[in-house]
């Protein structure tokens, strides 16, 4: 019945999550949820005002294809501020998330025969862009010991003739690891020897604790075969607006912005400019955010490696830890055996309404992904109740 394309996707399984634990708190359940994928701050004021002065003006209307052009132009002044990045603004477009701007510059640029090199764990939606469009994606693995940077061993040996392109995402999602540049630019250099497409996933790029963040585009003087991907949504507690933005090629950018005018027409209005504002306007929010993130970082960290046998790196950015749970696979609890981390997942869930995501879902079956996007008192309260339940797992 359905197009075969649709087969190819699943259903994102971060997003199952979060409704499983609206679903039970809907029933009055006292549920920690350290599934969320977003920050569990309000959106400032001062974008919450440039949003009602928007619709009061009459911002009502549909805005050109990629954006308004104010919009485009902050953005490359956002982009020359915070990451020394000079585009103009023909080169930028708007789109609804960056979820939806990756998911068009995959369209635009991926298709059936195509592979593309995705390094694993991932975030659960990159393997489904590429799917949609017909290409393959083709997993790389990393090193969790420094960060998830790449295997280059793997990197090497994965590359192929039909290769199109690879997609980086430093911070990550779902691990937090950041790359060093050291690790981008060997990266850049091997994608350039191979005539790569490089995607860099930038959403995080607001959210480091140890380094300040370099964006990629920065360590090359080859950019032409660049897209940045950056979003308002984890840096200004903006998910729901949905903006995000796509740097680079004009032509690519000419290309996407004909695919979006055939699917969105353009991003929101309102919300466009709401993210004028965020983008710059004062911007003490975000070191604000940075700074309690950084704090809650260090208390899931320290707590989680206080449980016997659970082994949690310290990851540089964005507000996700990656533990490994490998010693608790195979083992028992109340007479039933643990097959998956999403068996252990579920276990968390049932016994102690804590809900995590499985490593299972972005590649990595041994290991849980927590977010730290929750109050000091939920994590302290989930870190009481898994220690309690991993004990008892023998
Ligand atoms: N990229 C990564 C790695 C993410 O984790 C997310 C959201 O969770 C996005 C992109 C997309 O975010 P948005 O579409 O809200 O900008």
């Amino acid at each position: 019945m359905f197009a075969e394309r649709i087969n190819r996707i699943q259903p994102s399984a971060t997003l199952e999550m979060t409704a499983k634990a609206a679903d039970l708190r809907s029933k009055g359940l006292d549920v920690i949820n350290l599934s969320v994928g977003e920050p569990d701050f309000n959106t400032p004021k001062n974008i919450i005002e440039a949003a009602k002065k928007a619709m009061d003006s009459g911002f009502t209307k549909y805005t050109p294809g990629p954006g308004i052009l104010d919009l485009r132009k902050a953005i490359t002044k956002k982009l020359k501020r915070d990451n020394d990045l000079d585009y103009d603004y023909n080169e930028i477009i708007v789109s609804c998330g960056g979820k939806h701007s990756l998911y068009n510059a995959c369209q635009v640029l991926f298709e059936k025969n195509d592979e593309v090199i995705i390094f694993s764990p991932y975030w659960v939606s990159f393997p489904d862009f590429v799917s949609v469009t017909g290409a393959k994606p083709v997993f790389v693995k990393t090193n969790s010991k420094k960060q998830y940077e790449p295997d280059f061993n793997d990197l090497n040996s994965k590359i192929t003739s039909s290769t199109k392109g690879i997609i980086i995402n430093s911070p990550s999602n779902p691990t937090g690891g950041v790359w060093s540049n050291q690790a981008i630019k060997k990266t850049l250099e091997i994608s350039k020897k191979h005539d790569l497409w490089v995607f860099s996933d930038e959403c995080y790029e607001q959210l480091t604790y140890d380094d300040i963040f370099t964006s990629i585009a920065t360590l090359t003087d080859d950019q032409k075969k660049i897209l940045t991907f950056q979003s308002c949504s984890k840096t200004y507690a903006m998910t729901g607006w949905r903006i995000g933005y796509t740097a680079g090629n004009k032509n690519i950018i000419k290309a996407m912005s004909k695919l979006q005018g055939q699917s969105t027409s353009c991003p929101n209005s309102i919300a466009q400019h709401a993210a004028m504002e965020a983008l710059i306007g004062n911007q003490d929010f975000v070191s604000e955010m940075r700074n309690v993130f950084k704090k809650r970082r260090k208390l899931i960290v320290e707590g989680l490696n206080q449980i016997p046998n659970i082994n949690c790196d310290n990851p540089g950015g964005a507000f996700y830890v990656f533990p490994n749970i490998e010693y608790y696979i195979n083992k028992n609890y109340k007479g039933k055996k643990i097959k998956t981390a999403a068996d252990l997942s579920m276990i968390l869930l049932q016994e102690k309404l804590i809900v995590t995501v499985a490593g299972d879902s972005f590649g990595a079956n041994n290991y849980l992904r927590l977010s730290y996007a929750a109050s000091e008192n939920d994590i302290n309260n989930a870190l009481e109740k898994m220690k309690e339940l991993l004990l008892k797992i023998k």
